[in-house]
């Protein structure tokens, strides 16, 4: 007997349920196609591209080299391959991307017709989003009762399964990883070396680390971008490079205490998010509460281009936009700061950032970065009251208190005493002197005044905020 295992977003060999299932049948073809056709509009930005390819070649390595590489249309490569080597199964992961439930629903389609089994798993999520509801049937809006009754109160997680033994078929028509040309052409990845190895060690070697450094303390320190608490686990499971289960098991098997709990209420977020776009698929593109339709955002062009940049004359914002420039990653906190900022202060459209982010992120995750950019602007689910706006140079000084994260990004403001590290135009004249800071020509005059912006965002709330 041959099955077909589909790798997508589960680049990995242990804990994958679906894996597991295709070798334990018979012979098994690992493929991976990079589909060319299908959910355009929500393609992989540049830095998940490099992520992809790394990732892929650690898969490959695992696999002795045996993984099957295409590019094309993946309904049409699966059905040519079943048809070649005379395939009788086809297993894969269920993924929740709306482009992703409508390809896999014709694939199904398209394979039971021709009588080939077709074997889908949850290696994922710790809880499927189809088995997760509300009493009545609908889905959960608010992440408390969606945690703690939905997940937690109606099973523990699945345990993780070891890797199975495989005998592989290789189809010698596959291509090189290398065609599919998702290295960048200018050189902008080479920071990227030093912080992230893509793949299945990779990503245990972070858990590892995370578990002996970052978890202890989790709760108080991941809200501070210079400490080291949080695991930067984040692109390792968007690419399913480690199971949200194995982390699972592995941090609450150390103890239980209120940094084990808190972490994995993190994760519960990222539950909740897939569960979101699962049942409103739509919010990729259009607001989940309808009300901010109408809302006044005024679009800019060259203070986007500030933000994207760096470049916005507010540090803690600037900051943050570098680090993600540099690194593909920003600190939650830092994140949620950025955003705020251009939604809040500047008054751009959530889609803006959303888009950039998905560009820039090493984790760009469609679920968590919709779910996230929504619930800042405040038309997401469970977003915090409208008026709660973050004050950049509050949060900056709460924050980063000692401006080890801000001076490790903004070299030219690094040695600005901390008394006005966090609201530069403020210094006075002998101060900058001596730091030797020119403000509007070594560093941005701030693009937005933050009381008055504040003052307007509330403005443009109230013109909507009738509507429920
Ligand atoms: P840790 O604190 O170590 O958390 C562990 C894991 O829990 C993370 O890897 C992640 O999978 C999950 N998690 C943590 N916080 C959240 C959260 N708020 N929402 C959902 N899941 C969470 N996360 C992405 O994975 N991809 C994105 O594209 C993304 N875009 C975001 C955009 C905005 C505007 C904001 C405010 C947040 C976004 N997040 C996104 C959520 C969060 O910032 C990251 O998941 C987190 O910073 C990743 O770092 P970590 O792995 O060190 O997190």
């Amino acid at each position: 007997k041959k099955t077909i295992h589909w790798f997508r977003q589960d680049l990995r060999v242990a804990d994958n349920p679906a894996w597991v299932s295709a070798c334990e049948s018979g012979a098994v073809f690992p493929v991976y196609i990079h589909d060319t056709e299908n959910g355009r509009d929500e393609q992989l930005g540049a830095a998940s591209e490099w992520w992809l390819h790394h990732s892929l070649e650690s898969l490959n390595k695992s696999l002795g080299g045996a993984l099957n590489i295409y590019a094309g249309d993946s309904a049409e490569i699966i059905h040519q391959l079943v048809r070649k080597y005379d395939i009788s199964g086809v297993t894969w992961n269920g993924c929740y991307e709306p482009w992703r439930v409508e390809l896999d629903r014709a694939v199904t389609d398209l394979l039971e017709k021709e009588g080939i089994e077709v074997a889908v798993f949850n290696g994922s999520l710790l809880w499927a989003p189809e088995e997760v509801s509300k009493q009545d049937g609908t889905p959960y809006k608010v992440f408390t009762p969606f945690f703690k009754r939905g997940c937690l109160g109606a099973m523990p997680p699945r345990r993780p399964l070891p890797e199975p033994k495989g005998r592989y078929g290789r189809d010698p028509e596959s291509v090189e990883l290398k065609e599919l040309d998702l290295l960048p052409k200018q050189g902008w990845d080479a920071a990227f070396y030093d912080h992230w190895k893509p793949g299945e060690t990779g990503a245990f070697q972070r858990l590892e680390s995370f578990l002996a450094l970052g978890l202890k303390g989790y709760k108080e320190g991941r809200d501070f971008p210079a400490r080291k608490n949080v695991s930067r686990l984040s692109p390792h499971l968007h690419f399913g490079e480690i199971s949200p289960n194995q982390i699972w098991y592995a941090v609450r098997n150390r103890t239980a205490d209120d940094d084990v709990g808190h972490f994995c209420s993190e994760l519960g977020w990222r539950e909740f998010s897939n569960h979101l776009l699962f049942h409103f698929p739509y919010i990729t593109k259009r607001n989940l509460n309808p009300k901010f339709d109408v809302f006044p955002w005024d679009p800019d062009e060259k203070k986007l281009q500030a933000w994207q940049q760096g470049k916005t004359g507010i540090p803690i914002v600037d900051a943050g936009m570098r680090e993600l420039w540099q690194t593909g990653y920003m600190h939650n906190r830092v994140r949620m700061v950025a955003a705020s900022f251009l939604v809040k202060n500047l008054l751009i459209h959530w889609k803006e950032g959303e888009r950039w982010f998905r560009d820039t992120l090493v984790d760009a995750d469609l679920a968590n970065n919709t779910a996230s950019w929504q619930w800042v602007a405040g038309s997401g689910a469970d977003a915090a009251p409208y008026f709660r706006i973050f004050n950049a140079v509050t949060q900056g000084r709460k924050f980063d208190s000692d401006g080890a994260y801000i001076r490790s990004y903004i070299p030219e403001i690094s040695r600005l005493p901390d008394k006005y590290l966090f609201s530069p135009w403020e210094a006075p004249e002998n101060i900058l002197r001596e730091a030797g800071v020119v403000m509007g020509s070594d560093y941005p005059l701030p693009i937005a005044d933050l009381k008055k912006s504040r003052a307007d965002a509330l403005a443009a709330y109230a013109t909507i905020k009738e509507g429920g």
